[in-house]
């Protein structure tokens, strides 16, 4: 089964992914998080990637979609979170999908007015250790600035701050959003509200996601 997220920074893609992720047995395949991961590690993608995800941008669509080639394999349960992000993108997936003979099951749009994506981008902490994301507001770590999983710091996202998360923004509505219009004549595409709280849009989201399972 292969489920997309899709949804402007800050609509909560992340934390939905991580809770249905162990919730349905799901890969969690977030891009972001590989990047993060690949430049702590220095590595060449990482080395190539680091000033986009410093600046906001994109990483060019030929370095995204061959690094998540890599790790799609057939027959598995994928949870795409924050791939893909352009058309070039959407078109990559849908031919490595054929490739290995599989399709996708289901894409949520997930809803956010902007103002409230930008106030959740301006309160999210994650740990600089295993990348577990908090809140000031809703979901403080017990202990200031230690994360609860594994006492790393929890940090800023440096793209976090004010004026990276309003370039990311502008960046989502200009190459991101046109996938709706890309997957909205599937049946498969559906959109649920992002604004009530993560408990409410789990529950949301279950319901749809059960609800293809009991079509399959
Ligand atoms: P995220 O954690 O999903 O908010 O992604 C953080 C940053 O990683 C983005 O601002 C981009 O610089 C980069 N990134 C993540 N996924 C992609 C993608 N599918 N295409 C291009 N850049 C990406």
């Amino acid at each position: 089964m292969i489920v997309i997220l899709l949804g402007s920074p800050g609509s909560g893609k992340g934390t939905q992914s991580q809770s249905l992720a162990q919730k349905y047995g799901f890969k969690h395949l977030a891009t972001g998080d590989i990047f993060r991961a690949e430049i702590k590690s220095q590595t060449s993608i990482g080395v190539k990637a680091q000033d986009y995800l410093k600046s906001g941008k994109l990483v060019p669509d030929s370095i995204v979609i061959e690094m998540v080639a890599g790790k799609i394999e057939t027959g598995g349960k994928y949870l795409l979170d924050g791939f893909p992000r352009t058309l070039e993108q959407a078109q990559g997936l849908d031919s490595m999908l054929k490739r290995i003979g599989s399709s996708i099951d289901l894409i949520v749009f997930l809803t956010l007015p902007k103002e409230e994506a930008i106030r959740r981008m301006a309160s999210r902490r994650t740990c600089a250790g295993c990348g577990e994301v908090y809140n000031v507001i809703s979901r403080p770590p017990k202990a200031a600035g230690v994360c609860d999983k594994c006492s790393g710091q929890v940090v800023q996202r440096e793209d976090d701050s004010e004026a990276t998360s309003a370039k990311r923004l502008m960046v989502f509505e200009d190459l991101t959003h046109p996938l709706v219009a890309y997957y909205k004549s599937e049946a498969t595409f559906h959109e649920v509200d992002a604004s009530p709280t993560p408990e409410k849009v789990e529950a949301a989201l279950s319901a749809v996601i059960e609800s293809v399972k009991a079509a399959r």
